[in-house]
């Protein structure tokens, strides 16, 4: 059976200056249960990354960034390094999350090549993937998140799975309430797990966390994580409140 500690980490999106960041990272170090069987992420806007790495020292609770650049260093104004989020003990990144999809124009060329560059650093990537409305409603859903992981993961070379997370968010779901429901998102999480058995082999594949993202919060929680290959969840909205965070780790850690 295959062993893999379970993720729950918030993704706080463009909220909380520099005194809020302080303040929720303080609440969640008093209020986030401490647990083997759940790793706890969370990630910050840039701005937030140092003040919250200083007020989380000590405790279990991890740090990734929301965004980095390829490049280590140069002429990439309002960019971040690998070399920066390391100076800052991160040690994950979310890439490919749908708001920058969107809204910055990433593609999984550019997912690709993130990746590749936090993994050479010694950062986990937590890549995002998920499908629209308009291709869910097609019946394209599972072709489409393939063929994204297939992109995203093109030639990297894993050789700790448990260094490599992928997040499968329905856009659809994201910031609106509509949750998917624990069948639909075992439907994609399982066609990412059998995409990266193709890919890197059934062992690598096995260790691989896929978290589900999308509306997720501590009342709908435990239905996802019964199912086979959902190992956590990224949380947007409901990492922003210490309690309903803690909550949320509470019941990984079941
Ligand atoms: C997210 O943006 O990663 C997310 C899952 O947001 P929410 O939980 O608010 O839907």
């Amino acid at each position: 059976m295959p062993n893999r500690t379970r993720m729950i980490a918030g993704n706080w999106k463009m909220n909380n200056d520099v005194p809020a960041a302080k303040k929720l990272a303080e609440e969640l170090v008093a209020a986030v249960p401490t647990s083997d069987a759940v790793e706890v992420v969370v990630c910050p806007p840039t701005i937030d990354l140092a003040c919250t790495s200083h007020k989380l020292a000590g405790s279990a609770i991890k740090l990734g960034g929301q965004n980095v650049y390829w490049e280590e260093k140069g002429a990439y104004t309002g960019e971040t390094s690998t070399g920066m989020l390391k100076s800052v003990n991160a040690e994950y990144c979310i890439i490919g999350h749908s708001e920058r999809r969107d809204y910055f124009h990433e593609t999984d060329e550019d997912v690709n090549k993130k990746a590749r560059a936090l993994m050479a650093a010694g950062i986990t990537p937590i890549s995002c993937c998920g499908e629209s409305l308009e291709v869910r409603e097609a019946g394209k859903h599972v072709e489409f998140v393939v063929d994204q992981i297939k992109k995203d993961t093109e030639g990297l070379e894993i050789t700790d799975p448990s260094k490599y997370v992928i997040a499968y968010e329905p856009i659809w779901a994201i910031g609106t309430g509509k949750t998917a429901t624990a069948d639909d998102a075992q439907e994609v999480c399982g066609a990412i797990r059998k995409t990266l058995v193709e890919i890197f082999g059934q062992e690598t594949a096995d260790g691989i966390r896929v978290l589900y993202g999308g509306s997720a919060k501590p009342e709908n929680i435990a239905g996802f994580l019964e199912k086979e290959d959902v190992d956590g969840a990224l949380v947007g909205g409901a990492s922003l409140v210490a309690e309903s965070f803690a909550a949320m780790v509470e019941k990984a850690a079941e």
